[in-house]
């Protein structure tokens, strides 16, 4: 059963260049997230989030998130997906996300979303309603072309040819959609061949945009966790990583450079947007005058 927690706020105050995606607000409707990802940053000790795989929606979150739109001086990007996968098995029943987005749409918000779940293809309808007015980009999550390893490292999250497949979905309904690759694992799956081939796999859905980076960011707590499925499904890996990260936060794949390259050399290859800019650019084009920093309009 979905439990609930109280809440003050859903959204966060807006914020004018955010270099991620380039969203001007944040919101979380649920509280931690049961996709079971071994490399999780939500678990981290900074966020204090206990129990952090039961999934818990916060109360009157759809009254909270309505009176914060209406009072928004400006519109914007609403983000999702940063702390909880927004398309948890709960909300095939509880339809919060839909619902948010059904708010989105009234108040003339734009959306950007970041699931690991084929569940978001549901929402096509609400996607294609709000581009009407404002920008919208839906992130799907995929680390590795492989459904066996995803099943491991992402046990509970639909696989990646589920993805692809919601993907391809989005991309043929007109959605703006990108595929998100990363974290890639190292000494899991930081494989050039794999690199190649998801590229190749997302450029076949249709998809215009993909963005990568290969590494794991890894802190307190987070750690722990990790190295504890890491013994348990990949035996003899995590001394590799102690041996080469120590405490480090940031672990990248010790072939970064290589895979780097390889990575553009591909997405130019089928002509997929992958640089940061150029996704912000691309997804947002049209909603606003060129040349204009504040591409939001002051609401009415
Ligand atoms: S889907 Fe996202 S929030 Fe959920 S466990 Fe995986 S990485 Fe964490």
């Amino acid at each position: 059963m979905l439990k609930t927690i109280p809440a003050k706020t859903i959204l966060s105050g807006y914020a004018e260049h955010n270099s991620w995606f380039g969203a001007n607000y944040n919101m979380n409707l649920y509280k931690g997230c049961s996709h079971g990802c071994i490399y999780c940053d939500s678990r981290s000790d900074c966020y204090r989030i206990k129990n952090f795989d039961a999934v818990r929606v916060k109360e009157n979150a759809l009254e909270i998130l309505e009176r914060e739109l209406k009072s928004k001086r400006r519109t914007g990007v609403v983000a999702s997906g940063a702390m909880t996968d927004p398309y948890n098995p709960f909300e095939k029943q509880a339809q919060v996300t839909r619902g948010a987005l059904s708010l989105i749409n009234r108040y003339f918000f734009g959306a950007s979303t970041i699931t690991k779940s084929a569940l978001v293809t549901r929402d096509i309808d609400l996607f294609r309603a709000i581009s009407e007015h404002s920008p919208v980009l839906v992130k799907i999550t995929i680390t590795t072309p492989h459904d066996s390893l995803a099943r491991l490292i992402e046990p509970r999250a639909s696989l990646p040819s589920q993805r692809l497949e919601a993907l391809s979905g989005l991309a043929q309904s007109g959605i703006k959609c990108c595929a998100l690759m990363t974290p890639i694992l190292p000494f899991i799956e930081d494989r050039e061949e794999d690199i190649r081939l998801l590229v190749k796999r997302v450029y076949e859905t249709g998809a215009k945009m993909l963005y990568g980076d290969f590494g794991v960011t890894l802190r307190m707590n987070q750690r722990d966790y990790f190295y504890e499925k890491l013994d348990k499904l990949f035996p003899g890996v995590k001394e590799k990583y102690i041996y080469r990260y120590g405490d480090s936060y940031n672990c990248a794949s010790p072939h970064y450079n290589r895979l780097r390259k390889v990575f553009a050399e591909e997405c130019e290859r089928y002509g997929l947007i992958y640089r940061m800019s150029e996704i912000i650019r691309y997804y947002r084009k049209g909603y606003y005058e060129e040349n204009q920093l504040t591409f939001f309009k002051e609401k009415p």
